[in-house]
């Protein structure tokens, strides 16, 4: 087996495990492989290993290895500049990270004037760490409303990354109140997706009900010194 099937593996595991503990089918977990800094031979493993679904978090790096890796599914996860949304939507991408009126505003007139519904998941700061991204817990109702209510986009759920763990504890263990928190509101939002769990906490928010999952170190290794580059691909 390669290195990427054998990380792959690995991690597929986990989450098996993690789903078999909260009586979940495993099927219902989709592994997103965050490939930051990373080139697309090294993403073209891991798709030979099986991934299908593949997330970065800078627009450019996306757009750049978008062309050079067929036969996957493409997330946008974490921040996303309102000036940068040019650069993906209309690149049949989930985007993961919209947290504010302004942004929504700027993706719907984009595919609007695209033609294209763009999908959306409303990213929300649920530890109220000023170092995240995310809408506060406060606003999350108002911002999937509004979003939703806009013709050419469309709110599949709910996405967050919980505030780093203190130095020495478990990191299961302090972002599962958060991911908890973010169950309950997809809940009672009616959504389908709760994007959560990275590598150092994915088994907690498996077991809290995690439909997408965003690993990036545990799949590729540790990150490059810096994004890779490459001309873009033409817009869908
Ligand atoms: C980088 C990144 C990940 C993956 O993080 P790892 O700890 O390397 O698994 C997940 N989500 C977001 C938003 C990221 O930026």
């Amino acid at each position: 087996m390669s290195e990427a099937a054998e990380r792959v593996e690995a991690v597929r595991g986990r989450i098996r495990a993690a789903a078999q503990r909260a009586g979940r089918d495993p099927d219902e977990v989709t592994l997103v492989a965050v490939a930051k800094t990373h080139p697309p031979e090294a993403v073209q493993a891991v798709v030979a290993a099986g991934v299908r679904d593949v997330g970065e978090n800078r627009t450019e790096e996306l757009a750049a290895k978008q062309p050079r890796v067929t036969d996957v599914r493409w997330h946008h996860v974490g921040r996303l500049q309102t000036r940068a949304a040019n650069e993906v939507v209309g690149r049949d991408v989930l985007l993961h990270g919209v947290d504010r009126r302004k942004l929504v505003d700027r993706i719907e007139r984009l595919a609007a004037g695209l033609g294209v519904v763009q999908r959306v998941l409303v990213q929300v700061n649920v530890g109220d760490d000023p170092a995240k991204g995310g809408c506060d817990l406060s606003e999350v109702e108002d911002l999937v409303t509004y979003a939703a209510a806009q013709q050419h986009v469309d709110v599949e759920g709910l996405m967050t990354v919980p505030p780093l763990p203190e130095e020495g504890s478990d990191p299961n263990a302090a972002a599962r109140p958060h991911f908890a928190t973010l169950r309950e509101l997809r809940d009672r939002l009616g959504l389908h997706h709760l994007s959560m769990g990275m590598s150092a906490d994915l088994e907690a928010a498996v077991e809290e009900g995690a439909t997408l999952v965003r690993v990036g170190t545990d799949i590729f290794g540790p990150r490059g010194p810096g994004p890779w580059t490459g001309p873009p691909g033409p817009l869908a």
